[in-house]
């Protein structure tokens, strides 16, 4: 189908974009690759009036080291990030996800900042950032605030992010080069996950347990981790994946089918990651 008639602008810089967000606030979309907005919109899903293109603003496409974090700005493409000498040493976990994300078309254009915006229960990179405790940074008419993933997402599709505001940044810990795993499942290669696992070693030493598409946002397999702080087998905690999920029933497969996926790839995703 073709989408309802908008108007399109693409601001020069970052300032431009909020202030024209602010503006326009639920009347406006905001457009970084595309890959999830443009199928919608030509569903007729969503029909915006105005379009704001951030894709190619520069000052929303840096990764580096700040510190003990690593700043990632939102336009970052899935690319960039599977090609990133600096991930591959301080936090390996993300470019091994982004590298499982659709096909090299998709990769080449979707940003680490739109599939964090979207909330795609079903998308890879939300998990791999709650796994890693990292934070989605904000900008709106009234400045800057920091939300830590785990209280960014609110239900299927749904945010915290105000109408008027953008993701800029996403920021995760200096994890290394080791210590994480991911385990995705899907039918065909280039397919989203049915389930997925993402584990992170932490620099304190814990165990986080983050999985997809096992309840209406990402989620962390609590139980488990609490299991591995005490001490038990990988094994026995990873028996507990499923403990307080809510997956999905769909062509795919059952919420049944899903939990036993989900005990079965925490368990390989901890035996790569930490045995
Ligand atoms: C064929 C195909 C296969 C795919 N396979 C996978 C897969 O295996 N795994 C997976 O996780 N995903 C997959 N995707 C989705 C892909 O990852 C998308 O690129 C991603 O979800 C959205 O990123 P984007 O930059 O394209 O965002 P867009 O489509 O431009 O935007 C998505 C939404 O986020 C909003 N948005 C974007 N950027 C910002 C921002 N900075 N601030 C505020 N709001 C913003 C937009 O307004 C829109 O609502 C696939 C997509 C396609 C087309």
């Amino acid at each position: 189908m073709i989408p309802v008639a908008f108007d399109y602008q693409r601001p020069q810089t970052l300032d431009e974009a909020v202030a024209l967000l602010a503006t326009r606030g639920e009347d406006a979309t905001v457009l970084a690759g595309g890959h999830s907005l443009l199928p919608v919109m030509k569903l007729r899903m969503a029909a915006p009036e105005l379009v704001i293109d951030i894709g190619r603003l520069a000052e929303l496409r840096h990764l580096r080291v700040e510190g003990d974090e690593i700043a990632i700005g939102a336009a970052t493409r899935y690319r960039d990030l599977v090609t990133s000498t600096v991930l591959a040493a301080e936090c390996a976990l993300l470019p091994a996800v982004a590298a499982t994300v659709g096909d090299p078309q998709v990769r080449h254009r979707g940003t680490l900042g739109g599939a964090i915006a979207h909330g795609d229960p079903a998308g890879d990179m939300p998990a791999a950032i709650l796994a890693l405790d990292g934070t989605v940074v904000l900008q709106g008419p009234n400045g800057r605030r920091s939300v830590p993933v785990a209280e960014f997402y609110t239900g299927l599709f749904s945010t915290v992010r105000e109408p008027d505001e953008l993701v800029v940044e996403i920021r995760v810990p200096r994890t290394g080069a080791t210590g994480w795993a991911y385990e995705k499942f899907t039918r065909r290669s280039n397919d989203w996950a049915i389930v997925a696992v993402a584990v992170a070693t932490m620099p304190s030493g814990a165990v986080n347990v983050a999985m997809v598409n096992m309840a209406g946002t990402p989620i962390r397999a609590t139980a488990t981790e609490a299991a591995l702080a005490e001490g038990k087998s990988i094994v026995d905690a990873a028996a507990l994946a499923a403990e307080g999920t809510n997956p999905p029933a769909d062509t795919h497969g059952t919420p049944e089918y899903r939990r036993h996926l989900a005990q079965v790839l925490t368990r390989r995703a901890l035996q790569t990651a930490i045995a």
